[in-house]
């Protein structure tokens, strides 16, 4: 919704390593368990993901999805900023209950070309699961299901939580409630990026 609003490139690790996986390139396959158990990926590969993807994409502005995810990570970020002189404008949180996260992801399918969300319950995908964008298939995530959703919100909990107060100290960070449907939540999105550009 980002990048067909406001232009803004939006990459996500997640995304790239469901691709390389889906490749079977030696980078997805070495992550593959880490990712479909729910852990979290070493932080040296994941700052190479991004800094190759900055390489090529960078320059007019861009937005992460998942990224960073440790304080390793955001202290990487603030060096890799800081070598392109761009500044950090940003940093959204999406607070979200347990029971959504839950709800969400159980209904969750995405498409395997570009990455569109959306779900099951919306009943023109349930018929036809094909992506409105690419036509390209949406599909349930390996990783979607409860005992993995364990996992990853107890890394959360103990390595992206810290974060909070890392932005926080920065003066960049904006909590948003995540809870309400995705256009209530967009249109806060969109507010904070028009007052922040
Ligand atoms: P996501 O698509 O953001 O839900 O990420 C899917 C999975 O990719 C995560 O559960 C991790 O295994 C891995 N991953 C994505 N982003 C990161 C990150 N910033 N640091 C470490 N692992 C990540």
């Amino acid at each position: 919704m980002i990048t067909r609003q406001f232009g803004i490139p939006v990459t996500s690790p997640g995304a790239i390593l469901r691709r390389e996986r889906d490749l079977g390139t030696a980078l997805g396959l070495e992550t593959a368990e880490t990712t479909q158990l729910g852990g979290l990926v070493p932080d040296k590969i994941i700052v190479e993901l991004i800094e190759d993807w900055l390489r090529l994409h960078g320059g007019h502005g861009f937005v992460f999805d998942g990224f960073p995810r440790t304080t390793p990570q955001a202290e990487s970020l603030q060096q890799i900023l800081q070598s392109h002189r761009t500044p950090l404008d940003l940093a959204l949180w999406l607070e979200v209950s347990e029971q959504t996260v839950g709800d969400r992801i159980l209904s969750r399918l995405q498409c395997q070309s570009c990455g569109f969300t959306t779900s099951s319950t919306s009943a023109v995908f349930a018929s036809r699961p094909v992506c409105p964008y690419c036509d390209g298939p949406l599909v349930r995530r390996n990783d979607d299901d409860v005992t993995v959703l364990r996992h990853r919100l107890e890394e959360f909990n103990a390595k992206t939580q810290p974060l909070a107060d890392f932005y926080e100290k920065l003066g960049a960070l904006r909590r948003i409630d995540g809870n309400r449907d995705r256009e209530a939540v967009f249109a806060d999105i969109s507010r904070l990026i028009e007052q922040a550009a």
